[in-house]
């Protein structure tokens, strides 16, 4: 069990790190905790916290039930990841990074009581599942928090640690693409630059690099998109294509947004086939249509424009709840006119 602090047991404060960073210093063991189908910022964020924590002194394990991507196997520590338990000890806290609910972390982490849970994330409706709650929903990235997490505890950001830091904001910004890359978004971007982030090589691993596989899907994507009157455009990947081109889900990243970028588009949605027979579903919105309440109405969550669920095949029944759903957003928005 975690050692004594003054953190009130209930605490659910979230807009404010000091409590989380009472608990990050006075413990010694930390668990770094991914969502499912990890991504930049969810491991830019653990590896930098990591990172800070062994530079005090403290134990780090990465606990993550998935490989890493291929294009984020350059980050600092990514060689550092564990799919089991061994070697952690029993009063280590586990810092889940970057999701809203903690059903998103891997099913082997279940069974990790509340009170050693620090929740760390930017999304919209955070459910404050942590002993431990620091949330700031209108930052762009996990890492932004991590980066005043790193400043509280008066640790160096190095290099490395700087690299991870950009990695998630060049991540969750679509490569400062999104309306989330305000203006404080980029200075800090600049700073974590200043400070030795590698920016080449995170955009050559991130943006200008596909797989042969994952480009040759995309072009069937692009071939089958349907766009409706109403303005979704939609197309699906089945696991008999996957298994084609011997690509899996990893190779899908943000073909979703090459359907957000035609024109008329206001809704782009990206059905996915699982080898289960299931639909991992990509929303992303032009801006105005809220797709973060269209995937919630599915079961899942996201952001404002950015969004996901998993939905029950067949596929003729996942489309037309997802479309369903969607229209239902649309109809909202028109509502508030
Ligand atoms: P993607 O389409 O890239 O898988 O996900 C887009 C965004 O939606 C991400 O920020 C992710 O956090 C969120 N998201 C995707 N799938 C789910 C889901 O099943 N549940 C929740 N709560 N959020 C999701
Ligand atoms: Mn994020």
């Amino acid at each position: 069990m975690p050692t004594k602090t003054t953190v009130p047991e209930d605490h659910r404060d979230d807009a404010r790190p000091q409590f989380v960073l009472e608990a990050l210093r006075e413990h010694r063991h930390f668990v770094m905790c991914a969502h499912e189908k990890p991504d930049g910022d969810v491991l830019g964020s653990g590896f930098a916290l990591g990172l800070a924590l062994k530079a005090m002194g403290k134990t780090v394990h990465y606990f993550l039930d998935d490989e890493v991507p291929r294009n984020l196997r350059f980050l600092p520590d990514a060689d550092k990841t564990q799919r089991t338990f061994e070697g952690i000890d029993p009063s280590a806290l586990y810092v889940f990074m970057d999701m809203s609910d903690r059903a998103r972390a891997d099913d082997a982490l279940a069974a990790v009581p509340r009170a050693q849970i620090i929740n760390i994330d930017h999304h919209l409706g955070n459910k404050r599942f942590g002993r431990w709650n620091y949330v700031l929903e209108a930052e762009a990235a996990t890492g932004i928090l991590v980066l005043n997490l790193i400043g509280g505890l008066r640790q160096t950001v190095t290099e490395d640690i700087a690299t991870c830091l950009l990695t998630a904001i060049i991540s969750d910004t679509g490569c400062f693409l999104y309306s989330n890359a305000t203006p404080s978004t980029l200075r800090v971007a600049a700073t974590l630059q200043d400070l030795g982030a590698d920016k080449d090589v995170i955009t050559e691993q991130l943006y200008q690099t596909r797989s042969f596989s994952g480009q040759k899907i995309l072009g069937r994507v692009l071939d089958d998109f349907v766009l409706t009157d109403d303005g979704i455009c939609y197309s699906t990947v089945s696991q008999k294509l996957l298994e084609s081109f011997g690509a899996s889900h990893e190779d899908l990243e943000d073909v979703v947004g090459a359907l957000r970028a035609v024109d008329h588009c206001e809704v782009a949605a990206l059905l996915k086939e699982s080898p289960d027979g299931s639909y991992r579903l990509s929303l992303r919105s032009r801006g105005r249509v809220n797709v973060m309440e269209a995937a919630r109405a599915l079961g899942g969550g996201g952001h404002f424009r950015a969004a996901g669920a998993t939905l029950a095949g067949p596929l003729a029944d996942a489309l037309d709840r997802m479309l369903t759903a969607v229209r239902a957003e649309m109809e909202a928005e028109r509502a508030r006119g």
